[in-house]
């Protein structure tokens, strides 16, 4: 077993086998090697678990470096560094994974900008509640709240999983053992986003995972391809699907903001599949001409439309929330029942304008502004409702997993990075300039491996899996 206080952060510890006093000291390249050879749980189970890995993070030290710069200037590749860090020591309800592949979500660039608020304070938090979360307050915070990999080793307590066992991990990071965690997890009073909230995230060779966030890796599906979904399609699942969330009917309307984006493309196929009508919303015609490719009919450009929901700083149009509604009604003959809403601030008063009389408006986010603002006598006089919905418990995200894993529901990879260019591929979803998700190797050292049942992807159908990858800009 490592020893917590083995390594010294930053330092020159190299990526393969180096020595000491006390002779070879195991790296992550041995595991990677191991993994790739196929080499059986048991093998991987007798590797030692090397004292320190590879892992992108930020640094409490530096969580003032973007002060008074407006949010747009401020540069993820300034903030995240690649480098070993020390392993921390495994609780017993927890293993070790080997991370073949991550991604990018948008709690990446939160965390790299520190903002709204530095990261640091959720560790510290987190590490008051009992003697193994202590091991989260460091003076480095490791991102990534999704990835695909391999158990290398399970804690004392863990029973459904061993090594070996191929998987991805979804992000919802709860204390079982407190009652509130007991009805919907999400509602527990402790419950986090791991790898946001949560140190030992999934940007990194190896991740520290609670078993309860782990799910079988889609086995037509290479690594990237499997990494990319747990947070976004979970959080789309609930906010649409779920009985907690919308609960989206046959022949239901839904607008989607950001429809080519993370979780608007995931949202724009379960509408698909739930038999309703996804009216998508994207800023580019290149956007347009992805999001028909996945099958949406009814697309706005809101850049081409030139909406103007704030004529300024402190007041919103509401000829501009008409003009918009007519449009929608263009396209489709009616009010949306449901608006899949997330970028707050700048669409809010629009989204529930927008939507039929009795109908939702779903929100789960506010890129552009938390304080939001809208008309109050829209959402009373036509009895309108609004629903909060955050992330996915665990059996949310397993039904959304099963879905991919069935090939109902499509990965949306549309470029890949090496965990070496984090720092870049963060900027790039920052600046909005990515369609669907981004992929991050870190065992994996090339695209295109990890499929398991290559029969099933032909079913599936290489053109509907790689959709995304071949229509992104
Ligand atoms: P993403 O991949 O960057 O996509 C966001 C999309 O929103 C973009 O494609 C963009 O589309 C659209 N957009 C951005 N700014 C906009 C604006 N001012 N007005 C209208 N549309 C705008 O991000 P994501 O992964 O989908 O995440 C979206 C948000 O949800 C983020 O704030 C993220 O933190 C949050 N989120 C929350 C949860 C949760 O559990 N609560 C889970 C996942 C994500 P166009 O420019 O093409 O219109």
């Amino acid at each position: 077993m490592v020893s917590a206080t083995a390594v010294a952060l930053g330092g020159s510890t190299s990526h393969s086998q180096v020595t000491d006093w006390y002779g070879p000291v195991m790296t992550t390249t041995a595991i990677r090697d191991a993994v790739l050879s196929g080499a059986s749980g048991e093998d991987l189970a007798n590797l030692p678990i090397p004292e320190s890995y590879r892992a992108s993070f930020v640094r409490r030290d530096e969580v003032d470096m973007f002060e008074g710069l407006p949010s747009e200037e401020k540069d993820p590749r300034l903030a995240l560094h690649v480098d070993e860090v020390a392993t921390p020591e495994l609780a017993p309800d927890e293993v070790y994974l080997a991370v073949m592949a991550s991604s990018i979500n948008f709690n990446t660039v939160w965390s790299s900008i520190f903002e709204p608020l530095p990261t640091f304070g959720f560790l510290d938090r987190l590490a008051r509640e009992s003697e193994w979360s202590a091991r989260h307050r460091r003076d480095e915070h490791i991102l990534g709240s999704d990835a695909s990999g391999v158990v290398l080793r399970v804690g004392s307590a863990v029973r459904n999983w061993k090594p070996g066992d191929r998987v991805t991990v979804h992000c919802n990071h709860v204390d079982d053992q407190d009652p509130s965690a007991h009805d919907d997890s999400m509602l527990a009073n402790n419950q986090r986003i791991w790898g946001f909230e949560t140190n030992f995230g999934g940007l990194a060779d190896i991740a520290v995972v609670k078993a309860n966030q782990l799910m079988p890796k889609p086995t037509h599906l290479t690594w990237e391809e499997a990494a990319v979904n747990a947070l976004c399609n979970s959080t789309s699942y609930r906010m649409l699907v779920s009985n907690n969330g919308a609960r989206m009917k046959q022949g239901d309307s839904v607008l989607i903001w950001g429809a080519t984006g993370g979780i608007g493309g995931y949202a724009v196929q379960y509408v698909l599949n739930g038999g309703g009508t996804p009216i998508g919303v994207v800023s580019s015609p290149e956007r347009a001409a992805l999001l028909e490719a996945m099958g949406c009919e009814a697309i706005i450009d809101r850049r081409a439309e030139g909406y103007r929901f704030w004529s300024d700083e402190h007041t919103q149009d509401e000829s501009e929330w008409r003009r918009f509604g007519k449009k929608i009604r263009e396209l489709t003959g009616e009010d949306p029942d449901i608006v899949f809403e997330h970028p707050g601030r700048s669409t809010m008063g629009a989204s529930v304008f927008a939507v039929r009389r009795g109908g939702t408006v779903v929100t789960c986010a506010a890129t552009s502004g938390y304080m939001v603002e809208f008309d109050n006598r829209h959402l009373w006089m036509k009895l309108k409702r609004v629903l909060s919905s955050h992330f996915a418990n665990y059996a949310e995200a397993w039904a959304a997993n099963r879905l991919i894993d069935q090939g109902r529901i499509q990965p949306l990879l549309s470029r890949v990075h090496t965990l070496d260019e984090v720092g870049e591929a963060a900027r790039a979803v920052h600046r909005n300039e990515v369609e669907g998700k981004v992929g991050v190797l870190c065992l994996s050292p090339e695209e295109g491996l990890g499929i398991d049942d290559p029969e099933k992807r032909d079913r599936i159908g290489e053109d509907r899996i790689t959709v995304v990858r071949r229509h992104s800009t």
